[in-house]
C-alpha cells in the first residue's frame, strides 16, 4: 500500500467552539480582515461571535461583507484592496464556500510581491500567504477544510481552481448553529455538494485506502440525510449537525484526490445557466456514475456495498428526488462546455478517461436532450 495524506488544518467542531476557543485567534496575529458575504454572516450570529471573540482579547478587526456567491477574481481583488489599506495581518472569512474560497485567495495574494493578473491561476506562489481561518455557515463545499480556492474567471467563462498547498486554512470552526438557518434550497444544494465530493473523490484516479475511508464515511452519513430531508419539514438539528460533519470529511477527500468530471461539468451550468454549483453536480450525478458503471462496475459496486444498497438505480433514486433545473440549452453551447470540461485536472482525475462525445452524452442524457 502507498499514499500520501496531508491535512494540516486544525478543526475545531462543535456547538459555541469559537467562544470556547477564543484565544486561538492571538496565535496567527494582531488584526484580522474578516471577510463575509452580503448578510448571512450577521444573521447567523458567527459574525457576533468573531467579534466578541476578538474584543475579549483586545484584537480590533476590519470588515469586508462584500463577497458575491461564485466570486470573480474582481471581487478578490476589491477585498485586497481593503487589506493592504488598513494593514490587516490575518484573515477569517465566514460563510458558505464563496466567502471562504474568496478569502483564501486574498490571504494568499496579500503577501506577493507582485500579482501576474494574466497568469493568476498558474503562478508558482513563492511566499507564504497570511494566516487564514475559515468558518463555514453552509455544509456542502468542505472548502474550510481543502487547499482549492475556486474563483470565477470572466475572461476564460469559467470557474478556476486556484490550488495551493499553502491554501489549507490553519483553523476550521465549525459551529452547527450556524447552519441552522438555512434555508431548504441552499439546505439541499449544498448537501448535493458534499455528496458528490464524496463520490467523486472514491471515485477518482488519485483515490487511496486512507481517502475512501473518509469519503466512504461522509457518503454512508449523508444518504439517510438526504432520505430525511423535505421541503415542508424543518430540518433536524441532529440532520444539521451531521451535514456540516460529513461535508467537512468530503472536504478533506478532495483535498486529497481531486473532484472529476462532474465538477468540471458542472462549472459551465453555473457559469452559463446560473444554476447553484451543488445543483449543478446534482443534475449530472447519475449519469456520471451509469457512465463509470459501464465501463468499471467494480468501482460502483463498492459505493453500492458501503451504503448497504443493490442496485446503482437505488442510488439515484435518493439523487433525482432533490435534483432539479430549468433551462433551455443548445447543441452548440453542449459542445462549447465538453471543449471546456475536457482540459481540466479534474477530467485528468476521472477514470476511465473520458473522450469528448463521453462527456457530451453525459451532459445530453443528464439534460434530456
Ligand atoms: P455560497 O455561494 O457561499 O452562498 C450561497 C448563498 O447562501 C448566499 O446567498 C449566502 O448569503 C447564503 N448563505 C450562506 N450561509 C448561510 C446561512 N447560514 N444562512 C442563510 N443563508 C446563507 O454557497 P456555497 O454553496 O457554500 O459555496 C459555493 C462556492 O464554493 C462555489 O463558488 C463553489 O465553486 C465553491 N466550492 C469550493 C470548494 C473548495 O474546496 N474550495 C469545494 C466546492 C465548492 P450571503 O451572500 O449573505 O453570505
Ligand atoms: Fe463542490
Amino acid at each position: 500500500m502507498q499514499f500520501l495524506y496531508h491535512m494540516p488544518t486544525k478543526i475545531i467542531f462543535g456547538r459555541n467552539c469559537i467562544n470556547s476557543n477564543s484565544a486561538e485567534f492571538l496565535n496567527y496575529g494582531r488584526k484580522p480582515l474578516i471577510i463575509t458575504g452580503n448578510s448571512s454572516a450577521k444573521k447567523c450570529g458567527a459574525l457576533a461571535d468573531i467579534i466578541q471573540a476578538l474584543c475579549e482579547h483586545s484584537m480590533s478587526y476590519e470588515l469586508y461583507d462584500g463577497v458575491k456567491p461564485n466570486p470573480t477574481v474582481a471581487n478578490v481583488m476589491e477585498a485586497l484592496d481593503v487589506i493592504h489599506e488598513h494593514k490587516c495581518d490575518f484573515v477569517i472569512a465566514i460563510g458558505g464556500g464563496s466567502p471562504i474560497d474568496a478569502g483564501k485567495a486574498v490571504s494568499l495574494f496579500a503577501t506577493q510581491n507582485y500579482i501576474d493578473h494574466d497568469n493568476l491561476f498558474t503562478t508558482l506562489y513563492t511566499e507564504q500567504p497570511l494566516p487564514f481561518i475559515a468558518i463555514p455557515t453552509t455544509a456542502g463545499t468542505g472548502s474550510e477544510v481543502t487547499q482549492y480556492s475556486i474563483l470565477t474567471d470572466v475572461k476564460n467563462e469559467t470557474k478556476k481552481n486556484l490550488s495551493h498547498v499553502n491554501l489549507f486554512p490553519k483553523i476550521a470552526f465549525l459551529d452547527p448553529r450556524y447552519t441552522e438557518n438555512l434555508p431548504y434550497e441552499i439546505t439541499i444544494n449544498t448537501a448535493i455538494d458534499a455528496f458528490s465530493h464524496a463520490i467523486e473523490s472514491h471515485l477518482s484516479k488519485r483515490a487511496t485506502e486512507m481517502s475512501k475511508l473518509v469519503s466512504g464515511e461522509a457518503m454512508r452519513i449523508i444518504v439517510p440525510c438526504l432520505l430525511n430531508l423535505s421541503q415542508n419539514t424543518p430540518v433536524p438539528k441532529d440532520i444539521r449537525g451531521k451535514l456540516l460533519y460529513a461535508s467537512m470529511l468530503g472536504g478533506i477527500a478532495i483535498a486529497q484526490t481531486g473532484t472529476t468530471i462532474v465538477h468540471a461539468m458542472g462549472y459551465s451550468l453555473t457559469y452559463f445557466k446560473n444554476l447553484d454549483h451543488g445543483m449543478a453536480n446534482g443534475v449530472l450525478l447519475c449519469k456520471y456514475l451509469e457512465y463509470v458503471y459501464a465501463n468499471d462496475p467494480t468501482q460502483i459496486s463498492q459505493i453500492l456495498a458501503l451504503l448497504n444498497m443493490n442496485k446503482l438505480k437505488d442510488l439515484e433514486s435518493i439523487i433525482e428526488q432533490h435534483v432539479k433545473h430549468n433551462f433551455d440549452i443548445t447543441d452548440e453551447e453542449i459542445c462549447l462546455y465538453s471543449q471546456k470540461a475536457i482540459y481540466t485536472k479534474a477530467a485528468a482525475n476521472t477514470t476511465p478517461s473520458p473522450s469528448f462525445d463521453d462527456i457530451k452524452n453525459i451532459y445530453c442524457s443528464s439534460l434530456s436532450l
